[in-house]
């Protein structure tokens, strides 16, 4: 009894491990996808870049790649972003209408302006545009979706790999944008922590605008990778948690047995001996 109970246990603990390894699995899957739409980023130049209107949907895509990828650095180094930086999240002009969006639900958004609610985000990002429009200050340098060719927002969007071939001048130009921002954001001349988040910046953002394979964009990890890991690494505890006390009691469990059986047999021994 005892050999097939802790055989079953250990099953359990296998299949368990195995659903938990494959969760793992799935996030560094996702990665790898990751670094494989990298080409998407640099052939496709922003349509909505050079327009007058200001892509809401891109400067979303901007603003998560800074919040994901460069943010988590810049605060573990306590360090400002200058002014004239287009990187801060007050030069992003729908910044504002988007921090007052209550997401109450998958198909639940709320106007944090009105109170009205809306099913999808695409119903409450009209209403922004129709009722909410004074709260968009769209002066000169206010559009994060210009910055989208530097910081890989169709990366961000998960678009599809693209078929054509990388595209070597809209590289280029991209590259040259990032280094742009590394410059204005990061000034080498500011001290150790600019100069280490100038560096940063480079690899995390700059290296991948190349046509040459290999170099794939946020090299450095981000927020969300890290909290992926976190949560896997919960679940596999509150798994094996339970689990641990579950073998625990039926070893108990069956030792007691063991020993009641041993002390039945012992009697009957004791009985039959003077027979
Ligand atoms: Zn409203």
């Amino acid at each position: 009894m005892l050999c097939c109970a802790g055989h079953q246990a250990s099953l359990l603990l296998f299949a368990l491990l195995s659903v938990s390894s494959l969760l793992l699995v799935d996030g560094s899957h996702q990665d790898q996808e990751f670094g494989e739409a990298v080409g998407s980023r640099i052939l496709q130049t922003n349509p909505d870049a050079h327009e007058v209107h200001c892509s809401r949907e891109r400067s979303r895509a901007a603003w998560e790649a800074i919040d994901e990828y460069l943010m988590p650095f810049v605060e573990k180094e306590k360090y400002e972003l200058p002014s004239k930086c287009r990187l801060r999240p007050d030069n992003d002009m729908f910044r504002e209408q988007e921090q007052h969006k209550i997401h109450f639900d998958i198909n639940e958004w709320h106007c944090g302006f009105c109170k009205k609610a809306f099913r999808a985000e695409k119903f409450i990002d009209q209403h922004f545009e129709n009722r909410h429009k004074n709260l968009v200050d769209n002066s000169e340098g206010r559009c994060m979706a210009d910055l989208c060719g530097a910081l890989h927002c169709d990366l961000m969007m998960q678009f599809k790999k693209p078929k054509s071939k990388c595209n070597a001048a809209a590289a280029t130009r991209n590259r040259h944008l990032c280094e742009s921002l590394a410059d204005s954001c990061f000034p080498i001349n500011q001290g150790l922590a600019a100069s280490r988040l100038h560096e940063f910046f480079l690899r995390q953002f700059c290296d991948a605008h190349t046509c040459s394979k290999g170099t794939k964009p946020f090299p450095k990890g981000g927020r969300k990778q890290t909290n992926r890991l976190y949560l896997a690494l919960s679940i596999l505890t509150l798994i094996l948690l339970p689990l641990f006390y579950l073998i625990v009691f039926l070893h108990q469990r069956e030792m007691r047995k063991g020993t009641q059986d041993l002390k039945r047999f012992s009697k009957i021994g004791q009985k039959k001996k003077p027979s």
